[in-house]
């Protein structure tokens, strides 16, 4: 529309060109209500992307405690303040015994971020290691951590290829965990040390590998022996998407040292945070001076306590188990008809589907961008992941229901033809 357009030269005009938005068309949104986005026209879009707002959009049980607690009091954070103490406590409830405290920030970069600087203390040496394709977020020191933004890599940060169950079968742990040994060697080596390992426990980035369970969990041994902490990035695969537990490095039977949360935490409020070993936060807090003036904020608490108090009371990790099984068979279905899809796969609500060459086998990269902008126009949003960018990425919010999958599977049938 001409309104649309002339928001588009505006914001051209007025935002940096590096800030990318989704799609050829932009979709320019005014509300959100559940699994629905909606347009300046009224358009309706399903919303089949976003890890933002887990109990849906605009859930007014978290939009309620954001003002009741806004209208009371927000500050600064160094105050004696209950939300923020009742939010760990409950928080911390989900996770085992070994994994104690809380340090709260704003961002899933940030998290990460704190969770090296706190790796880095605790070893006293400055070497990590990294998945190939991985994303560990936008701040100096965690871009140097995400290779898929084609940034340069420091020779701090070592690249292992991550495990691909569909080349490499039962062998590709061992394989993932005999290069994580031989690049921690080589950190010892060059006098830069080995700080620790992050991963995000679902390989997002790297395509989507959730299978098998206990992929990761060899590479993970391998990093403690080689003297370093095992960071698990649950700041995707966090917040009980992957439909069987809250967390992805439970999947894994991951031993985490740290673990870092984000996106679905605030359902769009920016709240993220730290989980780790209470020894390991001592040594920090012993050594090094550290405060957020925002992290965990009174408001941000009562929103993360509203978005874990909908979780639990609707059951939404079962339910995102019970919908992406559902989903999951349905675009398995799909791929039975369209040769062009070359796998179905993924946990709860965050599924992959690659698209490749049915006779080369090759990514069909260029196809996948097409399918989303085709998606797109049909009103039903997702995106497109992986190293070649041809893995359709499908991470509703949890409330999805069993009449909104199959009209994704529509969509997508649609589109492919
Ligand atoms: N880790 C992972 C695995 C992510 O996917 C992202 C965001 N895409 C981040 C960290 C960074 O989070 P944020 O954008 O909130 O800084």
């Amino acid at each position: 529309t001409a309104a649309a357009d002339d928001l588009l030269c505006r914001r051209r005009r007025a935002l940096a060109a590096s800030y990318r938005l989704f799609y050829d068309e932009p979709v320019h949104l005014v509300r959100g209500d559940g699994c629905w986005l909606f347009d300046a026209d009224g358009e309706r879009y399903l919303d089949a992307y976003n890890n933002v707002a887990v109990v849906g959009h605009a859930r007014a049980e978290v939009v309620d405690a954001m003002y009741a607690q806004a209208a009371r009091l927000n500050t600064h954070t160094r105050y004696l303040s209950e939300p923020v103490v009742e939010y760990a406590e409950r928080l911390l409830a989900h996770f085992p015994a070994h994994l104690a405290q809380a340090i709260f920030t704003c961002t899933g970069s940030e998290a990460n971020d704190l969770a090296c600087r706190i790796a880095t203390s605790w070893t006293g040496r400055a070497g990590f290691i990294v998945t190939k394709n991985a994303y560990h977020g936008t701040t100096t020191a965690t871009a140097a951590l995400s290779p898929s933004l084609h940034a340069d890599t420091p020779a701090s940060v070592r690249t292992v290829a991550a495990p691909n169950p569909r080349e490499e079968g039962a062998e590709a742990a061992g394989r993932f965990a005999a290069d994580v040994t031989a690049a921690a060697e080589r950190l010892h080596a060059d006098g830069v040390g080995f700080a620790g390992l992050i991963v995000d426990t679902i390989l997002s980035s790297e395509g989507v590998w959730a299978e098998p369970r206990g992929l990761l969990a060899p590479a993970a041994d391998a990093a403690h022996a080689a003297g370093g902490l095992v960071i698990a990035d649950e700041v995707q695969a966090g917040f009980g998407r992957l439909g069987d537990g809250m967390w992805g490095f439970a999947r894994h039977d991951l031993r985490p040292d740290l673990v870092t949360l984000g996106k679905p935490m605030g359902n769009g409020h920016p709240i993220s945070g730290v989980i780790g070993r209470r020894d390991v936060f001592d040594a920090f807090g012993s050594r090094e001076r550290y405060f957020n003036t925002f992290g965990g904020n009174p408001v941000s608490a009562a929103v993360g306590l509203a978005v874990l108090d909908v979780i639990e009371r609707d059951g939404l990790v079962a339910h995102a188990g019970a919908t992406g099984a559902h989903m999951r068979a349905e675009l398995t279905d799909l791929a039975s008809r369209h040769p062009g899809i070359g796998d179905v796969r993924g946990s709860g609500l965050f599924l992959a589907v690659e698209l490749a060459d049915p006779e080369t086998g090759a990514p069909a990269s260029e196809r996948t961008a097409r399918v989303v902008n085709e998606m797109r126009r049909e009103r039903v949003l997702i995106s497109a992941t992986g190293p070649s960018g041809n893995v359709l990425k499908i991470r509703p919010p949890l409330v999805f229901d069993a009449e909104q999958s199959v009209l994704l599977s529509r969509a997508l049938d649609d589109a492919l033809t």
